[in-house]
């Protein structure tokens, strides 16, 4: 709880600069989802990081008021990992989108779901690269011919953000809409509490490059179940997908990286290490 015993409102973990979002972009309720979960849970401004990367989606820690890290392209994974095993006791939170995360930051996205580090990863889903003027990304539809790089489509299979998570061992697995933000505010709540990495495929609308995407208010729905503890049951429910069902899809914790250890052991022989690299490059 904040030291001054008042409640913080979602509009108080806002900043004062106006997002230069397009109108009716999803990104804005994915702000406003962050917020609230924020304020659900009263956590400390000081204490929270907002770590990203690159691209439309990558601007949000700017409209916030907590500490912020603006990165570079497809790094704000091992940034939010190293923060989060170096201050443990921070709530870190990765953001990004489609282009950013999965492809050039495909690699750390692998890894993060493998180490469990404590954080969370809401990736922004429009399917496209909507900072640089509408280009297909590793999601876009095989059939998206509306760039001009590729006026046939890709016709490359989608990246399956849910099921890679799966498969590369992240414990924290779902997929929110930006069109129903309370909801995308519950999870999000959600992943901050849970031990472990946290990931959140936010479908998140970029209504001026995939103005088709508005569609989505009638497609996705939540899933049917609860979320599963069982590996084999959420790859089936992934798989039986259309990739427009929203819900938590997998919990199952499991031990996170080692901080523990980091802070008993590593930490005690920061110091030696340095040292002895000092007299090795001594002249
Ligand atoms: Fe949002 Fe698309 Fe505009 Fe970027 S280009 S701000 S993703 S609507
Ligand atoms: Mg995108």
């Amino acid at each position: 709880m904040p030291s001054d015993n008042i409640a913080l409102k979602p509009k108080d973990y806002k900043s004062d600069i106006k997002p230069i979002w397009c109108p009716g972009c999803g990104h804005y309720s994915v702000l406003n989802a962050i917020t609230k979960a924020m304020s659900a849970l009263q956590l400390e401004k000081r204490n929270v990081a907002i770590i990203s990367g690159i691209g439309c989606s990558s601007r949000l820690p700017a409209y916030t008021d907590m500490y912020g890290f603006h990165g570079v392209h497809g790094r704000a994974l091992p940034v939010a990992t190293g923060l989060a095993v170096a201050r443990p006791e921070l709530t870190v939170i990765a953001v990004g989108g489609d282009g950013d995360g999965f492809s050039i930051g495909g690699n750390h996205f692998l890894h993060a779901c493998r180490r469990n580090v404590n954080f969370v990863y809401i990736a922004m889903d429009n399917e496209v690269y909507g900072m640089t003027k509408g280009q297909a990304s590793p999601t876009s539809p095989p059939d998206w011919d509306h760039s001009k790089l590729a006026p046939h489509g890709t016709q490359i299979k989608p990246f399956q953000p849910a099921a890679i998570a799966l498969a590369s061992g992240a414990s924290f697995i779902a997929r929110a809409y930006s069109g129903k933000p309370n909801a995308m505010a519950k999870m999000i709540s959600e992943a901050i509490e849970f031990p472990g990495f946290a990931f959140i495929q936010a479908l998140s609308h970029c209504i001026t490059f995939c103005p088709e995407q508005s569609q989505w208010k009638d497609i996705v729905r939540p899933f049917d179940e609860e979320a599963t503890s069982d590996s084999v049951v959420a790859a089936q429910r992934i798989h039986g997908d259309d990739g427009f069902s929203a819900g938590v899809i997998y919990k199952n914790p499991r031990p996170c990286w080692p901080v523990e250890q980091l802070d008993k052991t590593a930490r005690s022989h920061i110091p030696d290490a340095v040292n002895a690299l000092g007299e090795e490059f001594r002249l």
